[in-house]
């Protein structure tokens, strides 16, 4: 049992956090991960709310471990997933996309644990004075959604561990134990991955993407719709379309019409691999191989400790 920061927060064994991630992670991969001693996150804005709700039952039929929500506060119906969380006891949510103002006392008042996602220090600091119980600190790498700034993970990481005093974990381009330690180095107490978690198989996402996210060489995603919500994607067809009518200075509006409804359920969840939006983080060119998520936290665990050792000895 890795005792620091982080596990204890959460009451977990390892520091090893799966993203929520929409058209992903549902319950049978944020158990798995549970089960594994990480903590596994259920995306929840892609769901509806009795969607949220049956994945909440669901994955404490199949854990006993502690599990969190993330929740996107861009989600057009966020009250009703909010109650759901309460009513259902959810332990830990993980609030992305939006003032961290808005929930967090709220959900703290009914002895939830609440983590912001921020892509700056500024941003971290606006977490932890709305009493935030930890930030991830998301670098540029990441896939979906993704600051403006465009600050990489090697220098976010460092500058948020040093401007709050809560506990920070460490985001974007994390797929491996040796960047876990490279993480951890820099003051993270724990790691967020999302893409690794992709190419597992409880993953809901659609098999052509995660077969696709294996084949992935670096360059091969890019920060796509930055007039609009900054989203890492994988360069396919929809992706050359935004380029394209941002190149030729397309207003808010037209690419909002371009991007239409459900482009990423199109892509993530029914496969569409040319017309669909493919979210995904820089670290996809690193993952080889579609695991249980089980394996895949031993693993990267397990390089974790033995790359520590290696550089202490
Ligand atoms: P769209 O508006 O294009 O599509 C919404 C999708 O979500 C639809 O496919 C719909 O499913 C489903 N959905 C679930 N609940 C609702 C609801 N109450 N109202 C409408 N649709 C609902 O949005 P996106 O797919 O781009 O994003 C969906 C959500 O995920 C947003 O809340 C966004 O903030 C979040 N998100 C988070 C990311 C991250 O990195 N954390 C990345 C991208 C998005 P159906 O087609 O079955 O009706």
């Amino acid at each position: 049992m890795q005792k620091n920061q982080i596990t204890q927060l959460f009451g977990i064994e390892i520091p090893i956090i799966q993203a929520g991630m929409i058209w992903a992670s549902g319950w049978r991969l944020a158990s798995a991960v549970s089960n594994a001693g990480g903590l596994g996150i259920i995306g929840s804005g892609s769901m509806y709310p009795a969607v949220l709700e049956e994945h909440i039952q669901k994955c404490k039929l199949n854990t006993n471990k502690p599990f969190a929500v993330n929740l996107p506060m861009l989600y057009p119906d966020i009250d009703k997933h909010i109650q759901t969380i309460i009513e259902h006891r959810v332990p830990i949510v993980f609030t992305s996309a939006g003032n961290p103002k808005t929930y967090t006392s709220t959900l703290k008042e009914h002895g939830i644990k609440v983590v912001h996602v921020v892509s700056s220090s500024k941003f971290a600091l606006k977490a932890q004075d709305a009493g935030c119980d930890a930030v991830v600190a998301e670098g540029f790498e990441a896939g979906g959604h993704n600051g403006r700034e465009e600050t990489t993970s090697m220098v976010l990481i460092p500058a948020v561990c040093e401007a709050v005093q809560i506990p920070v974990i460490a985001a974007g381009g994390i797929a491996t134990g040796k960047q876990m330690l490279a993480a951890m180095i820099l003051g993270a107490s724990g790691v967020q991955m999302g893409s690794r978690f992709i190419a597992s198989e409880e993953a809901s996402s659609h098999i052509n993407f995660k077969k696709l996210v294996l084949e992935t060489k670096e360059g091969d995603t890019q920060l796509s719709l930055k007039n609009l919500t900054p989203v890492r994607l994988i360069k396919n067809e929809f992706f050359e379309m935004v380029k394209e009518a941002e190149e030729k200075g397309s207003t808010k509006e037209t690419l909002e019409i371009l991007l239409g409804k459900g482009r990423a359920k199109k892509g993530m969840f029914e496969g569409d691999l040319e017309e669909g939006e493919l979210e995904i983080g820089q670290a996809s060119c690193l993952i080889k191989k579609i695991m249980p998520a089980a394996e895949i936290v031993e693993e990267v665990w397990n390089e974790y400790l033995t790359a520590k050792e290696n550089l202490i000895s």
